[in-house]
């Protein structure tokens, strides 16, 4: 379908929100992403952030040809969009969660981490979200205001010397053993806590990760 843009916000150097109209609403699982392309164009995967009827909004950084263009986009452009799709979801039973972001990584695990705050109040989440700095963070503020009674957010700043370890989280989340684990980041990151996790015995069918290449 078609989706129009309706504005391009930025949000910190090289990552912004790209706020799209579409011509249909769309019904989504949060953690699933879309695909968007110019039309006929190579398309590109991007986690949904939120929806809400004919809304879309993403959150983008900037890393090659399509993705360099888009803080210049002018509003009424028209890109084609096809999902959504993907199965990087909560759980559909009571689990406790692990949230583990590596910088843009954060977009699938704060729109499950914000449906599980607002609906899945039985469920206990920590979000551990790594970045080098503060001011590098996309959607710092709304990944922080999720702190609420069943959900802990942990700011990790890497520049500060900060490094989250298996050791940090088993410290700071007493059930850890039992519960289930959502990564996103770069690839070396997530390969490291599957390693790590995998050896404090958590069963690999607890162990979820989206990679974004
Ligand atoms: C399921 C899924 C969800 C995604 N969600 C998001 C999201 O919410 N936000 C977001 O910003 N991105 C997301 N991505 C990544 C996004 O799709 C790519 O960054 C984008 O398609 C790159 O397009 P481009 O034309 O700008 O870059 P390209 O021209 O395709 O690549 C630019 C350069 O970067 C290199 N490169 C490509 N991928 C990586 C990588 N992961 N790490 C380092 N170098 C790389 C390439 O080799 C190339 O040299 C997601 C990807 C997937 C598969």
């Amino acid at each position: 379908m078609k989706a129009i843009v309706e504005a391009v916000k930025k949000e910190v150097e090289d990552i912004v929100s790209l706020h799209l109209l579409l011509e249909k609403p769309i019904t989504y699982v949060p953690g699933q992403y879309v695909m968007i392309s110019e039309p006929g164009e190579k398309k590109h995967a991007f986690s949904i952030v939120s929806a809400s009827g004919n809304k879309l909004r993403l959150v983008i950084k900037k890393l090659g040809d399509f993705t360099g263009r888009l803080s210049g986009l002018k509003q009424g452009h028209v890109f084609e969009l096809v999902g959504p799709y993907g199965r990087f979801n909560l759980p559909t039973e009571d689990k406790n969660i692990v949230f583990i972001a590596g910088g843009i990584g954060i977009t699938p695990l704060y729109s499950m981490a914000k449906f599980g705050q607002d609906n899945r109040k039985d469920l206990k989440m920590d979000l551990f979200y790594c970045v080098k700095a503060r001011d590098m963070a996309a959607m710092a503020d709304e990944v922080d205001s999720l702190e609420s009674k069943n959900i802990h957010i942990h700011d990790i700043y890497t520049n500060d010397g900060s490094r989250l370890s298996i050791g940090k989280i088993k410290e700071l989340v007493p059930d850890f053993k039992s519960r289930y684990y959502y990564i996103c980041g770069p690839p070396p990151m997530m390969e490291d806590f599957r390693k790590n996790l995998t050896l404090e015995g958590i069963p690999d069918e607890h162990i979820r990760t989206e990679e974004f290449s």
